[in-house]
Order: structure tokens, then C-alpha cells, then sequence
């Protein structure tokens, strides 16, 4: 394996990340938007770099304790799109290590590769079509032909290693749900069109793993086959172009740094008869979020062929047999948080006082809501507990009772927490808390009785 080139944001956090950031700002997102990102994943505990103390391990990451409840939620929500809401779609959740046979009949072993180039001068290893001619890391242009290298990762099931007990570690998840197909198809009695979703980690041995969590070689993916008569099929495709485009509008991703992009011809897969990307205006230019393609029958019928199952449907009323194509929403739900964050992150002025603020869409911020108890004086603990016990039950909650209040909302709004709730010594008195709303910072005095309904309706639950 070669040592990951340097990239031009930065792959690892560094590890004396400030704890603060400057307060002179300009109004408009500044051109470090990466860095500062990478710093607030850091410094909060969304993102880690993965093994810290041994100096990381090869642009691998861990979520932390907030990143975990953000991936979470991107996953709830494109869980609730395309599963929870709809009659039509099933979920999966297949084995990550996988038969070499899968791999063979869907064209992975020959065709899953990208063009890998050597520089002569510094020995760093690149992907041919992500550089122009020269190498990134010391320009030169004397570079080996490009050869294909297979981005799958290759291991053995068993104690002894020998070519019967190669495994893969799946490349992506959409093979699950071709293998399974039968089995769906006889146990929920679904029909064309019909889909089968599933969410979970795909591996692939990246070249060149790049910017922050966008490209790494262990990542989770949220895939979706929609099987539907094969003249039906462009009709579906434009269905799900639509309708995952406006997903991640719902979501809060800004309209003009959101893109549906075509492919060209020359640009498809091997199986696919139409692809189009959602691209997200990332820091470093236009780039993918997600890929919708027409994958055709390719991939029903070479697993057929392969295996000898008749992976076809069998319309009892029309006596009609066919082999279904297939449209598929593939998105990345680690790069989906990315885009998410970047999307999210805004500095502004409170009461004359700078603050870096997370926009988040409730749906997707890690916490709901904070119960921030004004003092830690032991008699308002008792009390905010009880609010924090009426709220747990409906979303998120942090509960904190260090620092003056004012730090206590910047923490907040610095994770994209949508409210605050404050537990006062007039509390005590009149049962009624403070609750703050992280965008526009309004305070309203709400009854803790009525706490529940009122959060609970702001959030739409
Ligand atoms: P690329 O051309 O950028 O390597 P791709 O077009 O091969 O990616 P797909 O196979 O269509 O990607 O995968 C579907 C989605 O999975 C992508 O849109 C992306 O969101 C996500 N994804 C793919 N590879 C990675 C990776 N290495 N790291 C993080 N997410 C990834």
C-alpha cells in the first residue's frame, strides 16, 4: 500500500486544534470553510481521527459521541423517505463480507478498478483522471502509464488462506438486494414496481482517500433498487431524479449549491443505460452526493446466469415473465453529513458578540434540546431533571451545568443544538422555563407542563 499523497484540505485534523476561533470574521463564510469544519468536528466531537494516539491510520475516522447522533439521523431520514413512508419499498440489511461469486457475476472482479499512475520522482500514487498530467505532490510529468487497479478489498472467511476462502468486503451494498431478490420477492409478495433499501458500511480501497470524510475507504452508503417493467424504466428514472434532488432541499441544503448533472455517454458504467449525480457545491468545486442510474437488466440477469436462478418476476394475471430493470438511488451517508455540516455552518452577531452557529435542520441536529439548569446550585438540579425526564422521551437531549449561560448557548449553537432550555430560580416558583431558539435567539417562558406539546410541535413530532 502506498502512504496517502498530502491533499489540499486537510485529510488528518491536526492534533493542536485551538479551542477557540477568532472572533474578526467576515460576514460572508470565510475560504477556510474545510478548516473550520475539520476544526469544529474535532473540537466538538463529531469526527476523530481514527486511531489518535498511535498518529491516526490511513485517512480512517471515527464518529463521535455527535457525529454519531448526526450520521444517525441522515440515516433515519432517508430511512423514513424511502422506506417508512412508502408501500412500495422493503428494507435489507445484507452480510458486508461476501461470496467472490457476487463479485464475479456482477463485473466487480474485472471492471471495479481506476487507472492507477506511479510518479517517477517522488514514488506517490495517484488516480489518473483526478490529476492533470503532473504529479499534485512535486510536479513532476514524468508518470508511468495508467494501469487499472481493483479498488475492492480482498480477505480470507476461515483460518487458512487460500484462494476457496477469498471473501470481499462488499464494494457497495446494491448487490445485497440483487442476490436477495427472490427471496424478497416470495416472502413480502411485493410487484414491479417495487423497491429494497437498504443502509451500511461499503468498503474500497481508495487511490487517493480525499477531503475529510468526502472520500475514504470505509464509508456507509444508502442504496435503494427500485425494480420496475422495463418500459417503465425511464419514466421511474426521472421519478427518483426528482424526487432525491428535493430530499436534500427538505433537508436544508441550500438550492444554489444543489445540481442534478447528467452523464455523458461515454461516462456510464458498464451496466448502467442512464446515471445522473445531485452534486453538492463543496468548497473545492461542484462534486457528488449521489448517483441515480438505469441500471438496466444487467445485473438480474448476470447473477442468473451465474448462479442458474431465474431472477425474474412472474405476473400471475397476465401470465407475463420478465426480468425487471432496475433504477438506483445510490448516496453516501457519511458524505451526505459532510455536505450537511458545510451546509449548516454560519458565523454571526449576537448582542454585539460573534458566534459560529450550525443551521441544522432539527430533524438532523445531534441534540434537540438542551436543559441547562441557570446555576449549578443544587436546587434547580432536581427540577431540571425532571424536565430533562419529560422531554427524553421525544428527541435528543444534552443537559449541562458548567459555565455562565452565555458560553453554555454558544456550545449549543456551535452544534446546531434548535433549543435551550432554561431552568431558573423563578422556576422554582411559577413551574415555567426559558426556552431559546437557536436561530433567531428568542426567549419564551413556556410551563413545564405544557414543555412536552410546545417542543414537540416546534419539532413537528
Ligand atoms: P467516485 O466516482 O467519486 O469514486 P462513484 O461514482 O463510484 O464515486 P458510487 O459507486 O455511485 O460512487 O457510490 C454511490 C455513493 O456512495 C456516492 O455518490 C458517494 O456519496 C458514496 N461514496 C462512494 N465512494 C465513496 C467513498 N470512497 N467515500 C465516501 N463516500 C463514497
Amino acid at each position: 500500500m502506498t502512504e496517502e499523497p498530502a491533499a489540499d484540505v486537510p485529510n488528518d485534523v491536526p492534533n493542536d486544534v485551538p479551542n477557540d476561533l477568532p472572533n474578526d470574521l467576515p460576514n460572508d463564510l470565510p475560504n477556510d470553510l474545510m478548516d473550520r469544519i475539520v476544526n469544529v468536528c474535532k473540537r466538538r466531537g463529531f469526527i476523530f481521527p481514527s486511531a489518535e494516539i498511535y498518529g491516526g491510520f490511513r485517512s480512517t475516522y471515527d464518529y463521535g459521541p455527535l457525529g454519531v447522533l448526526l450520521l444517525r439521523n441522515v440515516k433515519d431520514a432517508w430511512w423514513r423517505a424511502m422506506v417508512q413512508y412508502r408501500d412500495d419499498v422493503v428494507g435489507l440489511d445484507a452480510a458486508i463480507l461476501s461470496a467472490p461469486k457476487i463479485w464475479e457475476a456482477s463485473g466487480h472482479l474485472s471492471n471495479f478498478t481506476d487507472p492507477l499512475v506511479d510518479c517517477r520522482s517522488c514514488r506517490e500514487r495517484w488516480r489518473a483522471d483526478k490529476i492533470e498530467g503532473a504529479c499534485p505532490n512535486c510536479g513532476s510529468t514524468d508518470l508511468t502509464e495508467a494501469r487499472a487497479f481493483n479498488l475492492m478489498f480482498k480477505t480470507f472467511a476461515g483460518p487458512v488462506e487460500e484462494d476457496a476462502t477469498v471473501a470481499y468486503l462488499r464494494p457497495e451494498t446494491a448487490q445485497g438486494m440483487f442476490v436477495n431478490f427472490l427471496n424478497v420477492l416470495q416472502t413480502t409478495r411485493k410487484k414491479p414496481p417495487f423497491g429494497i433499501a437498504q443502509v451500511g458500511k461499503s468498503f474500497r480501497n481508495e487511490i487517493t482517500p480525499q477531503n475529510f470524510v468526502f472520500r475514504t475507504r470505509e464509508f456507509e452508503q444508502m442504496e435503494m433498487e427500485y425494480f420496475v417493467p422495463p418500459p417503465d424504466a425511464q419514466k421511474w428514472f426521472e421519478y427518483w431524479l426528482d424526487e432525491r434532488y428535493r430530499w436534500y432541499l427538505d433537508l436544508g441544503i441550500p438550492p444554489e449549491k444543489l445540481r442534478l448533472r447528467h452523464h455523458d455517454p461515454d461516462e456510464l458504467s458498464h451496466y448502467s443505460a442512464a446515471t445522473a449525480d445531485v452534486e453538492f457545491l463543496f468548497p473545492w468545486g461542484w462534486d457528488e452526493l449521489e448517483g441515480i442510474a438505469n441500471r438496466t437488466d444487467f445485473d438480474l440477469k448476470a447473477h442468473s446466469a451465474a448462479s442458474g436462478e431465474k431472477l425474474e418476476y412472474f405476473d400471475q394475471a397476465s401470465g407475463e415473465r420478465y426480468v425487471p430493470y432496475v433504477i438506483e438511488p445510490a448516496a453516501g451517508a457519511t458524505r451526505a453529513m459532510m455536505a450537511f455540516l458545510l451546509a449548516a455552518y454560519d458565523e454571526d452577531e449576537v448582542g454585539g458578540e460573534k458566534r459560529t452557529v450550525l443551521r441544522l435542520d432539527p430533524r438532523l441536529a445531534p441534540y434537540q434540546v438542551a436543559v441547562l439548569p441557570l446555576s449549578k446550585n443544587d436546587t434547580l438540579v432536581p427540577l431540571s431533571r425532571e424536565v430533562l425526564g419529560q422531554l427524553q422521551p421525544i428527541c435528543m437531549c444534552d443537559f449541562d451545568v458548567t459555565q455562565s449561560i452565555g458560553k453554555r448557548y454558544r456550545r449549543q449553537d456551535e452544534v446546531g443544538t434548535p433549543f435551550c432550555v432554561t431552568v431558573d430560580f423563578d422556576s422554582l416558583e411559577d413551574r415555567a422555563v426559558t426556552v431559546r431558539e437557536r436561530d433567531t435567539t428568542e426567549q419564551v417562558r413556556v410551563p413545564i407542563d405544557a414543555l412536552a406539546t410546545e417542543i414537540g410541535g416546534r419539532l413537528g413530532r
